[in-house]
C-alpha cells in the first residue's frame, strides 16, 4: 500500500471566518481532515500529515515560501510515494511552476491542490478535490508537479488560474491534460513528462530581481525606462498576440541597453493560448533585434519560475538566454530550432 504525505500550507480550503475576512485556521483543518472518514477507507493511500509554520494566504508566498516547500519534499523524498501539497489557489500555478524546477529527476507525483470553498462550507469543493489529489498521488502513475483542481489534472508549469469564482479554476491553455476524473480517472499517459534525470536533486532558489511588465495601448516609454534602468536580472514582457509591442522607435536601444546591463527579456504573450513569434510581425521584429528572448508557449508564472531557478544553479548569461527557449521540464513545446 503506497503511502503519501499531506503538506498544509494554507490557502482557501483550510479557512474559516475571521473579522477581518477569511484566514488559514490550522486547528480547524486538523480536526476536520482527521475526522474525515473518506480519507480511511480502503481505497485511500496511508497517508502522513504536516503543515508549514505559519499557514498563509498564497498571496503572500514568496521564494523563502517555495524554498521551505521544496526542501520540506527533498528532506521526505525516500519516506513516500507521493506527495500533495494543500495550497491557496491565488499563486498554486507559480508554486507548482517553481517546484517543477528545483525538483530536478523527481520520480514521484507532487500534486498541488486547494479549493474555492473552504472545508468548511456546505457546499466546499475542498473535499473532492482533496480525496482525488490523494488517490492520484498514491497511484505513483503520473510523476510531475501537477495541479489537480475541479476535475482536471494539470502539468503544474503549464497551468494558469483562470477563475476566481468557478470550480475549474485552472486551464491549460498550451497543453493537454494530463489527466480527467469522472466516474473514473481517465490518464492521458502519452503526455506525461518523462524525467530526463537520473537522480533527484533539489535545488533552492535564490531571490534574485524579477520582474514583469505586461504592455498596454499608449504604454509610456518612462515605465519600460524606469523597470530597464533597474537591477532587474531578468523582465517578463507581455506582449499583445504573438509577441507583439507597440511602435515606439525608443524602445529598441532601451532594450538593447537593458542586455548590456545584464538583463534578460524574455517575452511571453497577453494569450493564454499562443505561442511567441516575433519573426510573424513587423511590431514584433524590434524585439528580435533587440536581444529579446520567446518564451514561446510558456505561462507567465513558468517563466517567472524559470528566470529564478535558471539564475539560481548560475548559468552565465548567454546559456540562460538560450534555456529561456527550451524545454527542461515540460514547460514550453519547441516546435522549431531557436
Ligand atoms: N486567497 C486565497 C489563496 O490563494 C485564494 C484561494 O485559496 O482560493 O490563498
Amino acid at each position: 500500500m503506497s503511502k503519501i504525505l499531506l503538506l498544509h500550507t494554507g490557502g482557501t480550503i483550510g479557512m474559516t471566518m475571521t473579522e477581518k475576512g477569511y484566514q488559514p485556521d490550522g486547528a480547524y483543518f486538523k480536526e476536520a481532515i482527521f475526522h474525515m472518514d473518506s480519507l480511511k477507507t480502503p481505497e485511500m493511500p496511508k497517508w502522513d500529515f504536516m503543515e508549514t509554520e505559519p499557514l498563509l494566504d498564497s498571496s503572500k508566498m514568496s521564494v523563502d515560501e517555495w524554498n521551505m516547500i521544496g526542501k520540506i519534499l527533498a528532506d521526505r523524498y525516500d519516506d513516500y510515494d507521493g506527495f500533495v501539497i494543500l495550497h491557496g489557489t491565488d499563486t498554486m500555478a507559480y508554486t507548482a511552476s517553481a517546484l517543477s524546477f528545483m525538483l530536478k529527476g523527481l520520480d514521484k507525483p507532487v500534486i498541488l491542490t486547494g479549493s474555492q470553498i473552504p472545508l468548511c462550507r456546505t457546499r466546499s469543493d475542498g473535499r473532492d478535490n482533496l480525496i482525488t489529489s490523494m488517490i492520484i498521488a498514491g497511484s505513483g502513475k503520473v510523476r510531475e508537479v501537477c495541479i489537480y483542481f475541479g476535475s482536471y489534472l494539470l502539468r503544474g508549469n503549464r497551468a494558469t488560474k483562470y477563475s476566481a469564482d468557478g470550480m475549474q479554476a485552472f486551464v491549460s491553455p498550451n497543453y493537454p491534460l494530463l489527466a480527467t476524473a469522472g466516474i473514473s480517472i481517465q490518464y492521458n499517459d502519452e503526455v506525461f513528462f518523462r524525467k530526463r534525470s537520473d537522480h533527484f536533486a533539489f535545488r533552492p532558489l535564490i531571490d534574485v530581481p524579477i520582474g514583469v511588465l505586461k504592455v498596454f495601448p499608449g504604454i509610456r516609454l518612462e515605465l519600460f525606462e524606469a523597470i530597464f534602468a533597474g537591477s532587474f536580472k531578468g523582465v517578463v514582457i507581455e506582449t499583445f498576440g504573438s509577441g507583439n509591442i507597440p511602435d515606439d522607435k525608443a524602445l529598441v536601444p532601451l532594450m538593447e541597453k537593458a542586455r548590456e546591463n545584464g538583463t534578460i527579456l524574455v517575452i511571453c504573450s497577453q494569450c493564454p493560448q499562443a505561442t511567441v513569434d516575433m519573426s510573424t510581425y513587423e511590431a514584433g521584429n524590434a524585439l528580435l533585434k533587440a536581444g529579446a528572448v520567446s518564451g514561446r508557449d510558456m505561462t507567465t508564472e513558468a517563466a517567472v519560475a524559470k528566470l529564478y531557478y535558471l539564475f539560481s544553479v548560475n548559468q552565465d548569461f548567454e546559456t540562460i538566454r538560450f534555456n529561456m527557449s527550451r524545454d527542461i521540464r515540460g514547460e514550453l513545446s519547441n516546435s522549431f530550432d531557436i
